[in-house]
C-alpha cells in the first residue's frame, strides 16, 4: 500500500501523472483516494461532495455494499472468457435491459464511443440490406458529442476535438440541435440514421424540445433513416426517468449506453429494435472484453436499484429541489446567466470561464466539472440524499460569490 500520509505525497503522485501519462487532461492538484457514497477524500484527507460522479458514471456512489459485493463474488467465479462462450451473466443482463425497455436485442461493448461506433454500423448495414448502397447518411446536431473514435467522432460536432483528427469518415451533416425545420430538410432519404443526445451533456447540458425530438422521429419515418438515441450521459436514471426518451414519448430505434451501466467498471450497450437486429449476422461486429460474467454482474445489480419506481421518483424529486436551489443560486450570482437541465444532470451557464469557479469549488469541498468553457454541470451519484445536494449548492454558491468577489 501506498504511505498516503507521507509528507509529499499528493506532489509526488502528481510528478508522476505530468512524466508519464500523455497530458490529454487538466486535473486539480490533489489525489483522491477513498470514497463513500457521495463523498470523495483526498490524500490529504479533505471531503469532496462529488457533484461529478466520475462523469455521470458512479450513479451508486462510493463503496456501493452491493456493488462491492458483486465484484467479490464475480472475480471469484469469472472475471472473462470472451465473446467465445457463453455465459449467465451477459443473457441475463441483456434480458433486463430489453423488459425495462423499447427494444429486442442488446450488443454489449467496453465504452459510450463504443456504443455510438456500434450503433452507427448497425444502422449502415440497415441501410445496405433495406435500401441499396447510396444510403449512407448519418445526421447529427451541433452541440453533439458521441465520442473520440472516428466514428463516433465524425458525429462530434465540437470543431476541436475533430480538426486535428481530420479527415473523418464521410457521409456525416450536421444540424442545428433544437431546430425542427432544419433537421426535417437534413433528413433526406440519403440518410441511413439519425444520432441524438435526447439532454446534451458535453455539449453544455442542453435538454431537446418534445416538438424537436418529435419531429425528427416522424422525418426518420418519412426518409426510412433509423433513430438513435444517446442516452450514455443522460440515460439509466439520470433525468428521473430510466431513460431520457421516456420524458418525451419519443422512441428509437437504437440506444446506446454506457457511463452508469455498471457503476465505474467499463461498459458499453447497444439497443435495438428486432428488425435492427435482423441485419446482423455472426462476424459483423464484435469486442474481445465486452459483455464479460464480471461487468454483467454488476451492471445487474446497477440496473436492478436503479430502475425501480421509487428510485425513479426519489431522482426527480431531488431533481425538483435541485432545479429550485439552483434557480435562485442563478437569481444571487452575477456570474451565473441560466440554469438548465432534467433530474439529477445540470448545467449552469456562466458568463465567464468556469475553471476559476471550479478552483473554487475544489476549496470548498465541492467536486463539480465543465461542460464546454462557460457551464459549469452538475451529475451527483443518483444517491445522493437531500441533504448532501443542500450542502453541496450552498458551498457552490460561497464559490460563486468568491470567484464573484462578495466574500
Ligand atoms: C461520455 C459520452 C460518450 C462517450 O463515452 P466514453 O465512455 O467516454 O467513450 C458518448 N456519448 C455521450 C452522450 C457521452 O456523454
Amino acid at each position: 500500500m501506498p504511505d498516503i500520509l507521507r509528507e509529499g505525497y499528493s506532489a509526488d503522485v502528481i510528478a508522476m501523472e505530468q512524466e508519464y501519462v500523455l497530458q490529454t487532461y487538466r486535473r486539480p492538484e490533489f489525489v483522491l483516494v477513498r470514497g463513500e457514497g457521495a463523498r470523495v477524500f483526498d490524500s490529504e484527507g479533505r471531503a469532496y461532495l462529488d457533484g461529478v460522479a466520475g462523469i455521470a458514471v458512479n450513479a451508486l456512489g462510493h463503496g456501493d455494499a452491493q456493488v462491492v459485493a458483486a465484484i467479490q463474488a464475480a472475480a471469484e467465479g469469472l472475471i472473462h472468457v470472451s465473446n467465445l462462450y457463453h455465459t449467465e451473466p451477459h443473457a441475463v443482463l441483456a434480458r433486463s435491459l430489453v423488459e425495462r425497455s423499447f427494444a429486442d436485442r442488446v450488443f454489449f461493448c467496453n465504452s459510450g464511443t463504443e456504443a455510438a461506433e456500434g450503433a452507427l454500423k448497425f444502422a449502415r448495414k440497415h441501410a445496405r440490406r433495406f435500401s441499396g448502397q447510396e444510403k449512407t447518411g448519418i445526421l447529427a446536431f451541433s452541440g453533439s458529442f458521441h465520442g473520440r473514435t472516428m466514428g463516433a467522432l465524425s458525429a462530434t460536432a465540437t470543431e476541436k476535438y475533430r480538426a486535428p483528427f481530420e479527415p473523418l469518415i464521410p457521409g456525416v451533416c450536421f444540424a442545428p440541435f433544437n431546430d425542427p425545420v432544419a433537421a426535417e430538410d437534413a433528413i433526406t432519404d440519403e440518410v441511413c440514421a439519425v444520432i441524438v443526445e435526447p439532454v446534451q451533456g458535453e455539449g453544455g447540458v442542453h435538454p431537446a424540445t418534445v416538438d424537436f425530438l418529435e419531429r425528427v422521429r416522424a422525418a426518420c419515418d418519412q426518409a426510412g433513416a433509423l433513430l438513435i438515441f444517446d442516452e450514455v450521459q443522460c440515460g439509466l436514471g439520470r433525468t428521473g426517468h430510466l431513460w431520457a426518451h421516456q420524458a418525451y414519448g419519443v422512441t428509437p430505434d437504437l440506444m446506446v449506453l454506457a457511463k452508469p451501466l455498471a457503476n465505474g467498471l467499463p461498459i458499453g450497450a447497444v439497443l435495438m429494435t428486432q428488425v435492427v437486429a435482423d441485419t446482423m449476422v455472426p462476424g459483423d461486429h464484435g469486442s474481445t472484453f465486452a459483455g464479460g460474467p464480471l461487468v454483467c454482474r454488476v451492471a445487474q445489480v446497477v440496473l436492478e436499484r436503479i430502475s425501480t419506481p421509487e428510485f425513479l421518483a426519489d431522482v426527480r424529486d431531488k431533481g425538483e429541489h435541485l432545479a429550485a436551489r439552483l434557480a435562485a443560486l442563478v437569481e444571487a450570482s452575477q456570474l451565473a446567466r441560466e440554469a438548465r437541465g432534467m433530474g439529477l444532470m445540470w448545467g449552469i451557464e456562466c458568463e465567464v470561464e468556469v475553471a476559476p469557479i471550479l478552483s473554487a469549488a475544489y476549496r470548498h469541498g465541492v467536486l463539480a466539472c465543465g461542460a464546454g468553457p462557460n457551464v459549469l454541470r452538475l451529475l451527483p451519484p443518483l444517491t445522493i440524499t437531500l441533504a448532501e445536494l443542500d450542502q453541496l449548492v450552498d458551498r457552490l454558491e460561497v464559490a460563486f460569490d468568491e470567484v464573484e468577489g462578495r466574500d
